[in-house]
């Protein structure tokens, strides 16, 4: 054990977009360590742009990966809240310092130095790799426990889709029965919106530009209503109806037409992250006294533990410290309606580049959507595959 736990996983060694078998040892595992048999890891699109590098910190060879359910294998003599057997998630996070302000009030996500689970740097200086492995060894403090009621693939894509979107809906109050919710965007983010959304017992309605994920909001969803945000109309007789909005949209767009359908003192939360600024007229919120914030870091309310937070700064957290590079990586998609080449690996695992190469009208949804290994993907190691949107979609 001295050396570590020698691993498997699947790395990038360029910007290709191709996989391939990576062998590398995990750290020896220390006294508030525990060790994870991966069983499940999502795909997120920040894993996507730093396999090809498109946001230039890529620290090849990449094994991607943050959405991570797999079952204890060992814990370090100071582990107290987890033992082998039990079924567990990481997210996006894998340390944070534990002594700045954020830390000592249970929002480590957002940290100045928190280290990222994939192409990060820990504080021993070691290149951090994700979930594209076949074991990992993380901090307990960074591991949440997965209910034996979820089922482990459908939980992964929830450590970091998943809490993006629930997070700042309970923090900013989007989770009252009887309310009316927005959900713009029907990527991997909204998807989850609505889901929260009706869970919760609210009026769900979908906002979209493109009037082919109506029938999936109405049917697959069972979102009570779409409404087509280039609809003039439409929009025009929405307007004052809705007392938040979850804005999921990775790519420029108005929000001035959004905030109109706000109520007064309405709320809209921005979880999307677009590269260029959005347009803020200040009287769009004056009027009415509305309401615009960021992702939310939820304190103490979310069960398990702080890991199930950390996706709050994902999408919507701050850069700097010595991990300053990580605004760019968070940036949202320049191309963010490109067909991004990923396609099913079916039967390929043998094969010495896996992965991520051709260009497939099947996957395209991948690209388009940030973390959307809820609808699009998700990836079991022990045959590395992508399978179908279909397939995923029933899976959380
Ligand atoms: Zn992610
Ligand atoms: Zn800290």
């Amino acid at each position: 054990m001295a050396d570590g736990t020698a691993v498997l996983g699947w790395a990038a060694r360029d910007p290709s977009g191709h996989l391939s078998p990576y062998s590398f040892k995990r750290r020896v595992q220390k006294e508030d360590d525990v060790t994870i048999k991966v069983l499940f890891c999502g795909i997120c699109h920040t894993d996507l742009h730093v396999i090809k590098n498109e946001w230039g910190n890529a620290m090849y060879p990449v094994v991607p990966g943050h959405e991570i359910v797999g079952v204890v294998s060992g814990v370090g003599g100071g582990v107290t809240k987890f033992k082998a057997g039990d079924m567990v998630g990481v997210g996006y996070f894998v340390n944070s310092c534990g002594s700045c302000d954020s830390c000592g009030e249970g929002y480590d996500n957002y940290c100045p130095t928190s280290v990222i689970t994939s192409n990060g740097t820990d504080y021993d200086g070691a290149t951090t790799r994700g979930g594209f492995s076949d074991v990992l060894v993380v901090k307990q403090d960074f591991v949440v426990r997965v209910p034996g009621t979820l089922p482990p693939e459908g939980a992964a894509p929830l450590l970091c889709a998943g809490v993006t979107v629930y997070s700042p809906m309970v923090e900013y109050g989007l989770n009252a029965p009887g309310k009316h919710l927005g959900v713009v965007g029907l990527g991997g983010l909204g998807h989850l919106g609505v889901k929260f959304g009706k869970a919760f017992g609210m009026k769900v309605t979908v906002i979209s530009t493109s009037p082919s994920k109506r029938e999936e909001a109405l049917e697959r969803l069972g979102a009570p209503a779409v409404l087509p945000s280039r609809g003039g109309e439409e929009m025009a007789a929405a307007a004052a109806t809705m007392d938040g909005i979850i804005d999921t949209v990775s790519a420029g767009h108005p929000l001035v037409p959004l905030l109109s359908l706000l109520k007064p003192k309405g709320q809209m939360v921005v979880v999307g992250a677009p590269s260029t600024p959005l347009q803020l007229p200040a009287i769009a919120i004056i009027d009415g006294g509305k309401r615009v914030a960021g992702s939310g870091g939820q304190r103490g309310r979310v069960p398990g533990d702080a890991g199930l937070r950390r996706g709050a700064r994902h999408r919507g957290g701050r850069g700097g410290g010595r991990h300053g590079r990580r605004e760019r990586r968070h940036r949202p998609p320049r191309e963010e309606r490109r067909e991004v080449p990923l396609r099913r690996r079916r039967r390929r695992h043998h094969t010495r580049r896996a992965g991520l190469g051709s260009h497939s009208r099947s996957f395209w949804r991948v690209g388009v959507q940030a973390c959307a290994s809820t609808v699009s993907s998700c990836l079991r190691l022990a045959c590395i595959r992508v399978t179908s949107v279909a397939s995923c979609r029933r899976l959380v």
